[in-house]
């Protein structure tokens, strides 16, 4: 399904491909997004995105990992994101700016200014807060490694600079750089990956944008040192990138934790969040109408997964998670009905069948009443135990996603 999410200085519409079995609806399913051409003189990706479009389509009833996709992510593809910049071969886009250094910064918020931002920057800040992206990257050239989140450092000076989620970012690179014919084998960069700033920092940059204001885990992949080579070289550059990309587009179902969120009084659908204990990165944020979320971690480690929503009671569970990925719903309790509960416990448990203004009347009438309410408590408090309800965690591994990825 094509759809343009806006157009560029000059009025190119900005086209993305969706590809899924069913595209433009909405499924409890993780998105992902490619995003090519940010720079108008590195036009590879935007060519291995119309390739790996092809591929998928003709594929997906033959190749398992195609069929995987298709079914299990709504993955969406931007050929061009600076359809201007490719048609001048120059890196910025008609105004000659990068786009890559156009979006809101962290720690250096010198564009602010939404009227100066620009059309294409502006498309892509929409399109993330129309569609719930779990993971992302985008496509340049001129060097060869998978970069990952920080982009950029507080104190302006080159060095590794860790996120939040650095063992998630790590392990998501190195799915990119080891399918890779030879991104791995890099002389320059250990394992074919870097963190951003370690490399050289950068501000406004898209990919720490995405983490930050979008919980989506998106890496800068750098996918040949020639920025621009022959056609002729095309289809082996995209021999090189192929099982990368699709790889990095699986991971978003075979690996990491997902699942629902539901009321426990209605069992309706409930938008929530989701955070990992110990992890100080932007919650995740379950999706509208199904509630569904998708968080990307890296795996073989115990994390304690929360599930909140305003006006329910948090929840809290431990998981201890392998190589595939798990499944993992949550059912809340509404705040108010559970004082509710608790109230109508102790009415149940102590007044058998009387008002309880009548039990106070008596009790305060008793010469007893000190005694009485210390028992009332005591019952009170046992009914409470007695009737709390448990947390309800669907907890399982499902078949299909537990595969290890082939890397
Ligand atoms: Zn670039």
């Amino acid at each position: 399904m094509d759809i343009s999410i806006g157009k560029s200085v000059d009025g190119v519409p900005l086209w993305v491909i969706e590809i899924s079995d069913k595209p433009g609806i909405e499924e409890a399913e993780p998105a992902f997004k490619f995003v090519g051409n940010v720079h108008g003189d590195e036009p590879v990706g935007r060519e291995l995105l119309m390739l790996l479009a092809n591929w998928i389509c003709d594929n997906y009833l033959k190749d398992p990992l195609a069929k995987m996709i298709v079914e299990n992510v709504h993955l969406h593809l931007l050929p061009s994101m600076n359809p201007d910049g490719f048609t001048l071969r120059r890196r910025g886009n008609a105004n000659n700016i990068d786009l890559n250094r156009d979006f809101p910064d962290q720690f250096f918020p010198m564009n602010e200014d939404i009227s100066s931002r620009q059309p294409e920057t502006r498309a892509i800040m929409r399109w993330l807060r129309e569609i719930h992206f779990t993971a992302s990257a985008s496509l340049h050239g001129g060097a060869l490694v998978a970069n990952y989140p920080w982009d950029g450092t507080e104190d302006r000076r080159r060095h590794y600079f860790a996120s939040p989620d650095d063992e998630t970012f790590r392990f998501m690179s190195s799915i990119y750089s080891r399918s890779h014919r030879n991104m791995s084998l890099s002389k320059e960069f250990e394992g074919g990956i870097t963190n951003g700033a370690a490399w050289y920092p950068i501000y406004g940059g898209m990919q720490d944008w995405n983490y930050i204001h979008g919980g989506c885990f998106e890496l800068t992949l750098e996918i040949s040192d020639n920025k621009w080579p022959n056609a002729s070289e095309l289809p082996t550059l995209w021999e090189y990138n192929k099982r990368s990309m699709l790889n990095l587009v699986a991971s978003v179902i075979k690996t990491g934790v997902h699942g629902r969120i539901y009321s426990s009084d209605s069992g309706r659908p409930l938008p929530g969040f989701v955070l990992i204990k110990g992890i100080n990165s932007t919650q995740i944020k379950a999706s509208r109408g199904l509630a569904d979320y998708h968080r990307m971690l890296a795996p073989g480690a115990k994390y304690e997964v929360v599930a909140s929503m305003p006006g329910y009671k948090p929840k809290t569970t431990t998981i201890w998670l392998e190589e595939g990925a798990m499944t993992l719903d949550f059912i809340l309790d509404p705040i108010a009905t559970t004082v509710e509960n608790q109230l109508k416990s102790i009415c149940d448990c102590s007044c058998s069948g009387r008002s309880s203004i009548e039990l106070m009347g008596f009790v305060w009438n008793a010469h007893l009443g000190v005694y009485f309410l210390l028992v009332i408590i005591v019952l009170a408090f046992i009914c409470i135990l007695f009737r709390r309800r448990m947390p309800v965690l669907k907890h399982r591994q499902t078949g299909v996603l537990k595969k290890s990825i082939v890397v």
